[in-house]
């Protein structure tokens, strides 16, 4: 059934009413003229400028963060040529200075030529919404500053280990006691990711983390992942031959978990290289030597043909 003018009459006071008692802040650009057909009032009370400051989209363009301007334009006219409906989040310029995060909502309005007549849309002010966006931001950065476990393994991680072993430095060095170190680093495990698959690859990191653990039981021994695919293992109060002991056990351990790899030029399963270090430290001598010299070790380890230790 039709409505009659005066009831239409009513329907678009109803709707005006309702348009300009809403949050969101309704506009409309004709497309020809790039001219403001209309913006609601609502627009004064979130922006500062008045309604009828709203003429052509070189005013919405110009009141914009200058580091949003170029993209919103250029993205926004692009989608709108192409009569693509869209939206985007930018900071709109307050005619006091500050800026105001707003989402834009634009639907592309055509002729029944199909012809873009006009740009209709709504701007709803998210500044509250990108606020907590910031926090939530700033919150995980701070967390992983404080942080001293590797998120992947759940062992400790590379700044937890510079302090751990600065301390075990010193300790040793205080009180005359050998400590050992071992690194192991993952044989071919490049290949077992190009094989199995990135995701695969960080299981397979997370039960070798589990055996070092299993391998290194004393209260005072230590396991960090060193970096990418390569552990740490810190034992305070070791002497040589124990360091050994830890390092086999490492081997046994792993190579009861049968992790197949399919392209590991040492075996068919999953294999460690080790380099193993002690030293009862003096004055005069180098954390930083000493770390490189196990180093060396590993690196001979692998050069010797992967899957073994090599100790002093
Ligand atoms: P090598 O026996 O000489 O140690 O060979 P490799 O392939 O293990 O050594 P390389 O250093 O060439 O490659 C290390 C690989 O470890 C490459 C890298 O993609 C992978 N890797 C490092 N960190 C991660 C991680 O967090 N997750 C996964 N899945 N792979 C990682
Ligand atoms: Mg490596
Ligand atoms: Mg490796």
């Amino acid at each position: 059934m039709k409505n009659k003018p005066e009831e239409l009459a009513t329907d678009s006071s109803v709707y005006k009413t309702l348009l300009e008692s809403t949050r969101a802040i309704p506009w409309k650009i004709d497309w020809k003229t790039m001219k403001f057909a209309y913006i609601g009032p609502q627009i004064e009370a979130l922006l500062g400028w008045t309604p009828e400051s709203w003429q052509s989209v070189e005013d919405w363009a110009t009141r914009m963060h200058p580091d949003d301007q170029g993209w919103v334009v250029d993205f926004c006219v692009a989608q709108s040529k192409s009569g693509i409906d869209h939206e985007a989040d930018y900071r709109a310029l307050h005619k006091d200075g500050h800026y105001v995060w707003i989402r834009d909502v634009v639907h592309v309005s055509r002729d029944e030529n199909g012809e873009v007549e006009a740009l209709i849309g709504f701007m709803f002010d998210i500044s509250e919404r990108k606020k907590t966006e910031e926090k939530v931001v700033a919150l995980q950065k701070k967390l992983e500053e404080y942080s001293f476990q590797d998120g992947l393994t759940g062992v400790a991680n590379r700044r937890m280990f510079d302090s751990f072993m600065d301390e075990a430095w010193h300790s040793a060095l205080r009180n005359h006691q050998p400590l050992s170190v071992l690194l192991l680093d993952i044989d071919n495990f490049k290949q077992y990711n190009d094989l199995h698959g990135h995701l695969q690859g960080d299981e397979c990191l997370k039960r070798i983390a589990k055996v070092l653990m299993g391998a290194a039981t004393r209260s005072k021994d230590f396991v960090a992942r060193f970096g990418g695919e390569e552990f740490v293992i810190v034992l305070p109060e070791t002497n040589p031959a124990a360091a050994l002991k830890v390092a086999e056990r490492c081997h046994q351990h792993l190579l009861r978990e049968q992790i197949a790899h399919g392209n590991n030029s040492a075996s068919q399963l999953v294999t460690l290289s080790i380099g193993v270090g002690t030293i009862t430290p003096a004055r005069n001598d180098s954390l930083t030597d000493f770390l490189e010299l196990v180093d060396q070790r590993l690196y001979e380890a692998k050069h010797q043909g992967r899957n073994r230790i090599v100790a002093a």
